[in-house]
């Protein structure tokens, strides 16, 4: 058999025989919705400089940042839909075989697919916070048309309820990971390029405690020779569907 066919099917078995698996989530299966990762091909870092994502940087220019901030999370995030990587992972989830998902996207597109058990490592662009009276209101229902937004009670500032670089990780979602990570036997690692600390632990947290590592991302991770078992090249869009006709074709 070709090595490829050779490598999917090794995984596939892992994942049929798995009924606590930990899927944990990058930009990269949001890519195929429409959603331009950070890194790696057509990312945005090409485009923008990662600087107005600094908490820092948000809390002295908020305009500048927000104008960023509003064409890469706001335009288009109400229109994207989950792609077929998110609806598998969704049905084995319903099938009992995945027990937490650890996503570092703020796209909701994981709930939007059906999956339930979803810990949001970085927060949700669903939401805006004020800064000022803590007030969060949907996005939807702000104008984002004069930047940048404020709260319609106090006039303070209104922030992305997701997580900056520089701020802490929320502490229910932090836990909720990490016991899922400590608790798996296998860990699918889908479209992250590894590199946003603290969530670039978990994975080893995983292998720590013996679990297998299954890779699927369109270029090798810092992950892939170090502690990926399986690593599979390609689009998650494309190999999660293909995985799941493997695994129903035996049984
Ligand atoms: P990243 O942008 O650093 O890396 C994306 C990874 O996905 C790369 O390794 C790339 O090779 C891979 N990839 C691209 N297309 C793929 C595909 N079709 N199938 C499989 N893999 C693919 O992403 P990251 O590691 O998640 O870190 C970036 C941070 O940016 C995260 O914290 C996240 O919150 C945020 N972010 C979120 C979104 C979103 O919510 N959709 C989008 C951009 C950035
Ligand atoms: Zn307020």
């Amino acid at each position: 058999m070709e090595h490829r066919l050779v490598n999917l099917t090794k995984a596939a078995n892992l994942i049929r025989n798995s009924n606590k698996i930990c899927v944990f989530t990058g930009a990269g299966i949001s890519a195929e919705s429409g959603i331009p990762p950070f890194r790696g091909e057509g990312g945005l870092w090409n485009r923008y400089d990662p600087h107005i994502l600094e908490i820092g940087y948000f809390l002295t220019k908020p305009k500048e940042s927000w104008e960023a901030i509003r064409t890469i999370f706001y335009d288009f995030f109400h229109q994207v839909a989950p792609n077929p990587a998110h609806k598998v992972l969704a049905q084995w989830e319903s099938d009992g075989k995945i027990t937490g998902l650890i996503t570092q996207n703020i796209d909701n597109l994981h709930a939007q697919a059906g999956s339930v058990k979803v810990y949001e490592f970085h927060g949700n662009c669903d939401r805006l916070l004020c800064l000022d009276c803590n007030k969060s209101y949907p996005s939807l229902s702000v104008d984002l048309k004069e930047l940048p937004p404020l709260c319609p009670d106090c006039f303070g500032l209104l922030k992305p309820d997701f997580v900056f670089f520089g701020e802490g990780i929320p502490p229910l979602a932090y836990q909720q990971s990490i016991e899922a990570a400590s608790s798996c036997d296998l860990m699918l690692i889908i479209g992250t390029s590894g590199e946003v600390a603290p969530a670039n632990h978990l994975p080893h947290i995983a292998k720590r405690n013996k679990a297998s590592i299954i890779e699927i991302n369109r270029e090798p991770s810092p992950y892939t020779k170090t502690i990926t078992d399986i690593y599979l090249e390609g689009k998650a869009g494309e190999l999660l569907p293909e995985l799941n006709d493997l695994i129903n074709l035996n049984n």
